[in-house]
């Protein structure tokens, strides 16, 4: 209370007059006065934040305070009624995310597009899954020793009318904040299943496809029950499909339990399960021997130099351990023969990537994987 008083009390001194100051809520506060520049303002941000430490020095508490700041200058919005400017001030504030990055941000137009379209996409969303504007494509797989087929990752695409095609880096994000991603994940797998289902009537040949499942699915109640009734009615083969994870999904000590209890339960109704991207972020080779996993898919980035013996020797080790653990390896986002020779001297089992062929619609995948097969049984015989 004394701090917050305080800083109420140094808002009001160290701003140009006329000024208005208020508490907004918490540890929230809104300050309005006439300004010149914008320099001009991130001099008094500055002032500020130098007085709310002091006041804390002079109460001989040795901790730093950081002061967070959202501007909003009346020039650079299109709404002039104080809440509107509010908003964008506030918007500007979110973006400041990082701890130690710049501690003030000026509200531009940019901001409030993204959000709009932000939420557009999410509302839009629950229609298109309905007008069946998702796309499922599949990207083949291949095993590196013999070149025949692994089996296939199925990625989603948005096919907007008006916009095109539009990448899941751009929709998924939103849909994971918003929680909205659990109905895609479910539409994909649905997807899946009758794609296997179909082939398997059509007496051709299987092979797993794996489905990414958002780290949502993980922290409610679980999907499975849901997933199994699904993958039965359409009569798909419940080992054929395998269900990929990230390591975001272990971000808490609360979750890895819940996680261990629900790969278990994945094993245990007969799916396959991969930990997907392995590498990006804090990856943990601890994890690899808690959880009970079929594959491990390694991002790309580990494949980019190659050249390098130190890389190689890095890979090697993840290899070692995978095969120790009993699990398939896979190489993702492989683009050249140099990688894939490379990847079959170190004993990488899977390769994936642009190199064999980009995710493809499913008849284009089909007719794909038929001719890409006939040249291989050719190239066997000659
Ligand atoms: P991911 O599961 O790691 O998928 C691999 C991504 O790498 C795909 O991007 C794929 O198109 C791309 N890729 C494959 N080969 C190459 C290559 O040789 N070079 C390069 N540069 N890239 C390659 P995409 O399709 O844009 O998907 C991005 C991510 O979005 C996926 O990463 C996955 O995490 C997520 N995602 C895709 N579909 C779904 C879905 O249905 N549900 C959920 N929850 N996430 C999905
Ligand atoms: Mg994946
Ligand atoms: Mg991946």
């Amino acid at each position: 209370d004394a701090l917050l008083k305080a800083f109420a009390r140094i808002l009001e001194r160290e701003a140009p007059r006329p000024v208005l100051v208020a508490r907004m809520l918490a540890d929230a506060f809104l300050v309005l006065f006439p300004y010149k520049g914008k320099e001009e303002l991130v001099t008094y941000c500055e002032a500020y934040s130098r007085a709310l430490n002091g006041f804390i020095v002079s109460r001989e508490q040795n901790y730093q305070l950081e002061l967070r700041s959202g501007i909003c200058c009346v020039e650079d919005s299109d709404a002039s009624d104080i809440n509107s400017l509010l908003d964008r001030a506030n918007m500007a504030l979110k973006t400041i995310k990082m701890k130690g990055a710049a501690q003030w941000k000026f509200y531009d137009r940019t901001m409030r597009d993204k959000l709009l379209r932000e939420k557009d996409l999410e509302i839009r969303m629950e229609k298109a899954l309905a007008d069946g504007e998702f796309l499922v494509y599949i990207q083949p797989k291949y095993w590196v020793g013999t070149r025949a087929l692994a089996g296939g990752e199925a990625l989603v695409r948005w096919n907007r009318p008006g916009s095109g095609v539009i990448s899941p880096g751009e929709f998924i994000p939103v849909l994971e904040r918003s929680g909205k991603i659990r109905a895609l994940d479910r539409y994909v797998f649905e997807k899946v299943c009758i794609w296997l289902g179909e082939r398997k009537r059509r007496e051709q040949e299987t092979f797993p496809v794996s489905v990414n499942l958002s780290r949502s699915n993980f922290i409610y109640d679980s999907f499975l029950e849901e997933f199994i009734e699904i993958a039965d009615r359409h009569q798909a083969d419940r080992n054929m499909i395998e269900l990929e994870v990230t390591e975001t999904v272990f971000l808490t000590e609360e979750n890895i339990q819940k996680v261990k209890r629900e790969i278990r339960a994945i094993h245990d109704c007969g799916f396959r399960c991969a930990l997907d991207d392995f590498g990006v972020g804090f990856s943990s080779l601890t994890l690899l021997k808690e959880f009970n996993i079929d594959s491990l898919k390694m991002d790309r980035s580990f494949f980019s130099d190659l050249d390098n013996a130190k890389t190689r020797n890095v890979i090697s080790c993840i290899l070692e351990l995978a095969e120790q653990l009993d699990m398939e390896t896979v190489a993702e986002g492989i683009e050249t023969e140099e990688q894939i020779d490379s990847l079959r001297r170190l004993g990488c089992d899977v390769v994936q990537g642009y190199y064999f062929s980009r995710p493809l619609p499913q008849e284009q995948f089909e007719r794909w994987i038929q001719e890409f097969e006939e040249i291989h049984v050719r190239e066997d015989r000659e």
